[in-house]
């Protein structure tokens, strides 16, 4: 018989039961837990897989915070320890991309811990719940899946917490991997797994209240900027993502604040343009790579902006250095 399964349930879309007025209309609520989930999965009794559910929240994934997640993830973690051969998270799938990763980096363990949701909530016609839900429990318990880190099972598709991207508002083939491709695949309720994704030492988990006191801005690069729109990031914030344009670029008219901020806190550069890196040395010009590099920018390579809003606020929270910052984006880029 496999090993236990352990089915943590957040709320999202996958959740929804119904709806409800409040005064200013009528909207959807997510009522549903991990039971009604499962109860309803054509085809999941028959994997033989024992799954034990615990419902943790039933929020809009828009409310999650990363002291939730990493609570979850150290439940988890003792739940492993304790024997389950596998975890299952369901979410919203607004945010899913993010708490994926964070998750993924501080993961320890081999066994899987798989992300899913769903984009067509369980009062429509087609809902893709029931397929997400047995698609991330056949991966919870695969053997082929252990070692990988953290996947977000979606839509017959596998994808690595740390390329995957929420590409659309509304269809149900909304996760892609634009950099990588999906690692794997469910055919006829079987796992095939076709890329292994690189694994990182997993990273020190911060205390909820050092990660309150951590605020990390994003600012992203447009056409026509007058410079002053950094304006503030000083005061408010400890550390700031750029979504630079194309490869990690910028009007000239930014540089001065840019360079100002970098010399105070650590700027990490990316791309806004949701595929492809942050290049190193091809453009020169004053707000290109090499310039904002120059000038103290840590390139995050491949890390798209919200991820590495990510480990950038994770490690400020537990304490990281410069130093310490610019070897982690090194080696997460
Ligand atoms: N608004 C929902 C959420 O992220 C959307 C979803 O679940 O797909 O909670």
């Amino acid at each position: 018989m496999a090993d236990e399964v352990v089915l943590y349930t957040l709320g999202g879309t996958i959740s929804i039961a119904g709806t409800v007025g409040d005064g200013s209309g009528v909207g959807l609520v997510a009522r549903l837990g991990g039971a009604d989930l499962a109860s309803d999965v054509p085809g999941l009794a028959e994997t033989g897989v024992p799954l034990k559910v615990e419902d943790i929240e039933r929020v809009p994934s828009a409310d999650l915070t990363f002291a939730q997640v990493l609570d979850l993830v150290q439940r988890a973690s003792a739940a492993v320890r304790a024997g389950a051969g596998g975890i299952v998270v369901t979410q919203g799938t607004d945010t899913l991309e993010e708490s994926a990763y964070l998750a993924d980096l501080v993961w320890p363990h081999p066994e899987p811990l798989i992300f899913t949701g769903a984009m067509r909530n369980p009062t429509l016609a087609g809902p893709d719940g029931p397929a997400n839900l047995l698609a991330a429990v056949l991966a919870a318990a695969e053997p082929k899946a252990r070692g990988l880190g953290v996947l977000v099972a979606f839509n017959d598709e596998l994808h690595a917490a740390r390329w995957v991207r929420k590409a659309h508002a509304t269809s149900t083939a909304t996760f892609a991997s634009p950099d990588a491709g999906p690692i794997g695949r469910l055919e006829e309720e079987r796992v095939r797994i076709l890329t292994v994704p690189p694994r990182r030492t997993p990273l020190p988990i911060p205390s909820a209240e050092q990660l309150d006191r951590v605020r990390v801005g994003l600012h992203t690069a447009v056409l026509d900027e007058q410079g002053d729109e950094l304006d503030g990031i000083r005061e408010r914030c400890q550390g700031l993502i750029v979504a630079g344009l194309g490869a990690g670029h910028v009007t000239r008219r930014l540089v001065p604040a840019l360079t100002d901020l970098a010399a105070r806190m650590p700027v990490v550069l990316t791309s806004r343009a949701g595929a492809g890196p942050v290049l190193r040395h091809t453009y020169s010009a004053p707000g290109s790579e090499i310039d904002l590099q120059n000038r103290g920018l840590i390139n995050a390579g491949l890390l798209h902006p919200y991820k590495a809003r990510v480990l950038l606020r994770l490690l400020l929270a537990a304490g990281a250095t410069g130093e310490e910052i610019a070897r982690a984006f090194a080696e997460h880029s």
